[in-house]
């Protein structure tokens, strides 16, 4: 599943495909189509930002905007290779003499101008970059007191309104890495706790785009505890009951 990792590393391999090049630009998909993606066709890629699970691709002044969601991907491909799934069903293609980077669903696709980013509901609202270069922990701590103490650890570091770019999986990681209870409450949680879950986020998910992600400690695991031996159990979590892996016995 994408979190702020895979949207670093998508970003990271598509500015080497085509960064500073003429894009030709397609659409396949009728989905593809209505985003309007296809008047980017002939203009320059100037640059690619992340923030948290949002991907922005600058074309003069238009930009591209996606977010994949669950389910999206961006794929990269050298000129007439194989791809892994149906050219009818991309919502949009980028290409190069060499190289296509094709997108393939997920919630959010759509083509903004620059002017508007700043007042964009959906980017505005977005609390900082948990792989952001200048990421400072104990701010976002103090956010972090401002808003709702009474729900739980693990829908907390999930809110993208206070830091962005966490998911379930990086959820679970760093909740096990700290050995805290993804289940207490904001309040049973001191300030140094919440910096330790951020930084472990933080390092385990920079890791990933390095070395690209590692065999999980706790999340989908199935079996006694990597750590302890102890049970590792399940339960959705949250508005969303996004299932959330937690060892009851060396996590509290
Ligand atoms: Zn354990």
């Amino acid at each position: 599943m994408p979190e702020g990792d895979t949207i670093l590393r998508a970003r990271n391999r598509l500015a080497e495909a085509l960064l500073g090049q003429t894009i030709a630009v397609a659409a396949p998909s009728p989905r593809g189509r209505s985003t309007g993606v296809e008047r980017l066709d002939g203009m320059v890629l100037d640059r690619i930002e992340t923030h948290g699970k949002n991907l922005m691709l600058f074309f003069g002044d238009r930009v591209l905007h996606s977010h994949l969601g669950m389910s999206g991907s961006w794929q990269i491909y050298q000129h007439g290779a194989r791809w892994r799934r149906a050219r009818s069903s991309a919502w949009a293609v980028l290409g190069t003499e060499q190289h296509e980077a094709v997108e393939f669903g997920g919630p959010t696709l759509r083509v903004l101008p620059v002017t508007r980013l700043g007042l964009d509901p959906q980017l505005s609202r977005l609390g900082p970059d948990i792989l952001g270069p200048g990421f400072d922990a104990d701010a976002v701590v103090s956010t972090l007191r401002r808003a709702d103490q009474q729900r739980t650890l693990g829908e907390t570091v999930l809110d993208q309104r206070l830091v962005a770019g966490i998911g379930n999986i990086f959820k679970c990681e760093a909740c096990f890495a700290t050995r805290l209870s993804p289940w207490r409450t904001a309040a049973q949680v001191t300030d140094e706790e919440l910096r330790a879950v951020l930084i472990a986020a933080r390092g385990q998910m920079l890791d990933a785009v390095l070395r690209g992600r590692p065999a999980f400690a706790v999340y989908n695991h199935r079996g006694p505890c990597t750590r302890c031996g102890g049970q590792v159990s399940s339960r959705g979590q949250g508005d969303a009951n996004r299932t959330t892996w937690w060892c009851e016995h060396c996590q509290s």
